[in-house]
Parts: structure tokens; sequence; C-alpha cells
């Protein structure tokens, strides 16, 4: 089957609480500090590890919620670090102390990301809905650099924050990140109020091609203190590629050793996957449906079973601009922004304005976009 050859996960992101201390004006789990149901149990978790080791070695980002809130997280990513995963963590760093770092340490975690919306306290802490949640970070930074913890620094991006972009950027190098992800958020359901917030296609497209201009400058000085990726926007390797062919350049990207494991823009259920913290599996942790749950179907399984995962597969069989286009092999489209502009995750992604030769020519097109766009 050649599912099974082809996609093995490389990276997994796995909710391990959904409680959480801050209220984060785009958070995907609607987290507070009371969840309504618990946490599963440590021998649960340790199953779905054990599970995961039959098929792959991946990266195992442990989030949230806030991970940290979480007692026995120690003792999860041991056990995950000796079955030989990647163990990471994704904090919001208003927790992180000495003692949580030396525990790091001591379990073997490889990276830790932390979350920066704004490089100055107001426009970071107006965006977590958090006063001292910007301190918080600064302050994380500062033990990751004191006890050797690499760490790298997300960066989530509305209408509110963006005119900040190239700030943040400069702070989290200061900061002394190994990464910096920038991150177009995403729409959070159809026509809901913080919709109004997201960066429109315009935008996107104009913060994508100052990412490059940036990314540029960085790879032709062979400068490698930081590594630099917006994060799903995956049209920005398809503008990556004809502003470097505009350019007459022959750019060499880095990955980082943690990557997402595709050298393309979404590699949602094809190498990476989400697991919430009641066992359901996505391609993403944006993607709002799944088929299949963990805990009743053991991982090995249900990687290969679901059909919402097969479908991320078969880009052969995407819809509109996607489907034709001679970019889809390193971009791929957003499936989440399909699903919510059209219903229909094999749809085209949205934000993207490109259209590809096949459609120029007027030829090819075996789902115009006309044909398949179902109204807002
Ligand atoms: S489907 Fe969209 S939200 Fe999910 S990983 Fe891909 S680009 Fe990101
Ligand atoms: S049309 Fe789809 S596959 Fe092509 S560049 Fe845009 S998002 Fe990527």
């Amino acid at each position: 089957m050649a599912q099974r050859e082809e996609f093995l996960p490389k990276w997994i992101a796995w909710e391990i609480t959904r409680r959480c201390n801050l209220k984060c004006i785009h958070c995907r789990s609607s987290s507070t500090i009371e969840s309504e149901q618990g946490d599963f149990s440590t021998e649960d978790g340790k199953k779905l590890l054990e599970d995961i080791a039959k098929i792959s070695k991946p990266t195992i980002v442990l989030t949230g919620g806030e991970p940290l809130l979480r007692e026995d997280i120690w003792e999860l990513a041991q056990y995950g670090t000796d079955l030989g995963f990647r163990m990471c963590i994704a904090t919001n760093g208003t927790l992180v102390d000495d003692e949580v770092c030396k525990k790091m340490k001591e379990v073997g975690i490889k990276m830790v990301s932390l979350s920066l919306d704004g490089s100055t306290p107001e426009i970071h802490d107006d965006f977590r809905k958090q006063p001292g949640a910007y301190e918080g970070v600064i302050k994380a930074a500062e033990l990751f650099n004191k006890h050797g913890i690499p760490f790298l620094i997300n960066s989530s991006f509305t209408k509110r924050n963006a005119h900040d972009i190239p700030n943040v950027y400069k702070k989290a190098r200061e900061l002394g990140a190994k990464a910096w992800y920038m991150f177009i958020v995403l729409p959070v359901g159809r026509g809901e109020e913080a919709n109004a917030e997201l960066l429109d296609e315009k935008e996107a497209e104009y913060w994508l091609n100052w990412h490059y201009e940036l990314e540029k400058e960085l790879i032709l000085k062979g400068d490698n203190t930081i590594l630099v990726r917006p994060t799903c926007a995956p049209h920005y390797y398809r503008i990556f590629y004809q502003n470097a062919k505009r350019d007459g350049l022959d750019l060499k990207r880095r990955n980082l050793v943690f990557g997402t494991g595709g050298g393309k823009g979404c590699v949602a259920g094809q190498s990476i996957a989400y697991i919430d913290c009641h066992g359901w599996l996505r391609p993403c942790s944006y993607f709002p449906n799944s088929d299949i749950n963990v805990f009743e179907v053991p991982f090995h399984e249900a990687w290969f079973k679901s059909k919402i995962m097969q479908d991320m597969r078969k880009v052969e069989e995407y819809k509109g601009r996607c489907g034709v286009c001679e970019y889809v092999k390193i971009c791929n489209g957003c499936r989440v922004r399909a699903y919510w502009k059209y219903g229909d995750y094999m749809q085209e992604d949205p934000i993207c304005n490109y259209i590809p030769v096949k459609m120029r020519l007027g030829a090819g097109s075996k789902t115009a976009v006309s044909q398949t766009k179902k109204e807002d």
C-alpha cells in the first residue's frame, strides 16, 4: 500500500491538556484554567506513545492549553525520550522557572517553542489578553539561554498586530531564538467575529513578500543565527520560488532539525498530525474535524485508517486552482482555509491569489473555481 511507505508521521503536536492560564484571542482550543473535561490518564498517554513508536519515531511536541499545567508532563516526556522520540514543548512561557528548565534538561527536551505576538508588552499582552504575558516570554527566553535549552519563537499575526511583524522578528533574534515562525492566523469558523481581524489575501501576500526579502538577505549573507519560516501559509513556497527566479537566484533554504519533515508548504496529514486531549486525531491543530480516536483505534492503525488523513495525501484529487496548480507539490495549499471558505477541505486555498498556468490557458481545469465555489 503506497500510503504506508510514502506517508509516515515525522512531527506530531499532542495536546496533553486543554487547561490554560491565558485567554488568547486566536486560541484554537478555547482553553480556560479549568477545562470542562479532565485530561487523559498517564497510562493512556504512555500507551499512545508506544503505539506511535510502532510506525515511526517522530518529533513530538507537548502542547496545550498550557502543557506545564499537567503534573505528569515530565513522566510523559521521559517516556517519549526513552522510546526514541525527539520530545519538545510548546509553552506560553509564563510558568517557566529554574526548576522547570532543570526538568526539561533531565527528561531530554530537545526544543521549546514560545509564543511572542508583539515586540512590546502593550501589543503582546493585548493579543494574549493577559497583562504580564510579555514579561513571561522574555523571562522564559532568558532562562532557556541560561540553561542552554534551544527555543524557537512562534508569532501569530492578524490585522491587530501585523504592523509589528518586523519588530517581532528583531525581538526574536535579540532573544536568541533558534528559529522564528511567522504565523498568519487562520479562520476559526465561518463568519465568526474573530475572522474579521484576519489578514486578507493582499495583506498576506504583502507580508509573505516581506518575508521572502528577509529570508533572501539571511541566505545571501550566510547568516545562520536564526531560521525563519512563515507557518500555515503554504503558498509562501510558491512566492519564494517565483521571487527567487525573478531575482535570478538559486537560494538554498535551511531546515530546522526539528522541522515538520516536509520540504513543502503544508504537510498536514502527510507527515504531521495533531492529537487533541481527548484522543481525536487530526491532520493539524487547526483542522476542525476528526474521524478517528487514538484511544479507541491504536495510533499505528488510525494513521492509515482515517479517511480524512487519507484524503490529505491525495494531492491529485484537490479541486479548484490547487487541483491544477503547477506548484501544488511544493505548496499543497491550506486545507483548513479551504474548508472554512468552501465547506470542502479538498478545495483551493482561498488566501492564495495565484492562477495556475493550466487555468490561464483554459485547459485541464477539472473543477474550475466558479463551478465548485460555495457562497460565504
Ligand atoms: S492545513 Fe492549513 S492550518 Fe493545517 S498545517 Fe496546513 S497550512 Fe497549517
Ligand atoms: S493555487 Fe493552491 S497549490 Fe497553487 S500556489 Fe496557490 S495555494 Fe498553492
